[in-house]
């Protein structure tokens, strides 16, 4: 009934699929692009759709449509990507016995259109620079001005170089939400987001970016929808996967990630590539955010050895408030957009710590040790993805010795041990001399 169209539309064909023995009248509208609005002469126009929710909501608007008057057949269809002069943007038609409920409904129906769909319209003049309006009703434009959009903030940042930034963003949950929002609020001309889950009704009492129309949507996809519905002057770019080493190709990242594991392996990483991390971690009621340059201190500065995770936990296993770690996302892409305004922020030389139980904070030196490998750049990457979660074969490891597990020389099966540490060594040894086996993330206890 509703749909979206990158090539003309024919009117002829889609009046003719309204045919119907029992209407007594069909009511056809065309909006057309015209040659001017607003005193300006116009010379094309584009329309870029959020294409998801737009054919949900058009539906909608549709059903509503056919219960309110009484039709026969109803159908619209809009048109996007780039559109000459006299092309038909919008076709509705509507059948009904009477003509006076098929008026009705094609007026109903083109109003709801240009108030409820997320459509961006770009107008291209023959004179002046091409904007982006957005259309709420046909009296009701709202101009996109790129300089207007930044005029609370520009006195306070320097908006070419947040424009000509690139930043990754690696998670867009609890943290990942408020940072992104931030960033494209703020005009950061660049952002990638990387993040391989999928939204659950769990993540939304926290993740400001997702309702419940969303639950199994891809996050990287979603939240970059979002972010550019939010602000149409940046490039956004979504990807659903994990890290790669072809992801770094940027100014900045920033770790909005969950687990200590993920956060090591990221850090390390930045550290090979000398790219600058912004990073971020909650654990319940407390925060703490740190900026790191590569070569002027590191977490390997104090210890070498990566903690392991299930020491510790993250907000799946001991719960968390969005209050707070949109606090803490809210600081972290402050620091970001100081960072890349001026160069600096106040958490490269010191870590930044939050307790928002008692809102107490800490300021902790950074240090660097002589000597250090990492910030050396010399960093021996640890094997990221030895770590499965279920869905393979699994190898009982707990009676076996080291010696008698690699003299197995297990292949594809997952390793079983109590914790998940042990299996978790062998499996990584396993693994360089080339066998394809892993390791059950928790171990017996998360069976
Ligand atoms: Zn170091």
């Amino acid at each position: 009934m509703f749909s979206l169209s990158t090539t003309p539309i024919s009117s002829e064909l889609l009046t003719e699929s309204l045919q119907n023995e029992k209407a007594g009248a069909i009511v056809v509208f065309h909006g057309w692009v015209r040659d001017h609005n607003e005193g300006k002469k116009v010379k094309s126009l584009e329309y870029q759709i959020y294409k998801e929710l737009a054919l949900k909501e058009g539906k909608r608007i549709l059903e509503e449509a056919k219960k309110k008057f009484n039709l026969h057949g109803i159908m619209a269809v809009h048109r996007e990507g780039h559109l000459a002069l006299g092309e038909i943007a919008i076709w509705i038609g509507a059948t009904s016995s009477h003509r006076d409920d098929a008026f009705k409904a094609t007026r109903y129906v083109i109003d709801e259109i240009k108030y409820r769909l997320p459509v961006w319209k770009k107008e291209h003049y023959l004179h002046e620079k091409p904007e982006w309006v957005f259309c709420k009703d046909h009296h009701h434009h709202v101009h996109f001005s790129e300089k207007e959009f930044y005029s609370k903030q520009s006195a306070l940042v320097n908006q070419d170089k947040l424009k000509n930034a690139k930043v990754l963003v690696v998670g867009a949950g609890g943290l990942g939400c408020p940072v992104l929002l931030s960033l494209a609020g703020a005009g950061v001309g660049h952002i990638t987001i990387v993040d391989h889950d999928v939204v659950s009704l769990s993540n939304l009492h926290r993740q400001s970016l997702y309702s419940v129309n969303l639950v199994g949507e891809k996050k990287a996809i979603a939240s970059s929808k979002k972010i550019q519905e939010l602000n149409p002057f940046i490039h956004v770019e979504g990807i659903s996967e994990r890290v790669k080493l072809e992801h770094l190709q940027h100014d900045l990242m920033i770790d909005c990630t969950d687990n200590l594991e993920t956060k090591y392996f990221l850090h390390d990483l930045c550290h090979k590539l000398r790219l600058p991390l912004i990073s971020s971690s909650v654990y319940q009621n407390e925060g703490q955010i740190r900026t790191f340059i590569p070569g002027e201190g590191c977490l390997r500065c104090q210890s070498e050895v990566t903690p392991d995770d299930s020491l510790l936990g993250n907000c799946n296993d001991f719960g968390v408030i969005g209050a707070v770690t949109n606090t803490l996302g809210s600081l972290q892409a402050s620091e970001a957009i100081k960072f890349l305004s001026t160069g600096e922020n106040s958490t490269t030389t010191h870590t930044f710590y939050l307790n928002v139980a008692d809102l107490s904070i800490m300021k902790v030196k950074n240090f660097k040790k002589e000597g250090c490998k990492t910030c050396a750049g010399e960093v021996q990457l640890e094997e990221h993805k030895v770590e499965v979660s279920g869905g393979m074969e699994i190898l009982d490891i707990r009676n076996l010795t080291d010696e008698e597990v690699m003299a197995l020389k297990p292949h594809n099966v997952a390793l079983c041990c109590h914790r998940g540490i042990r299996s978790k060594k062998l499996a990584m040894k396993l693994q360089e001399e080339g066998h394809e086996v892993y390791s059950l993330k928790g171990g017996v206890s998360s069976l």
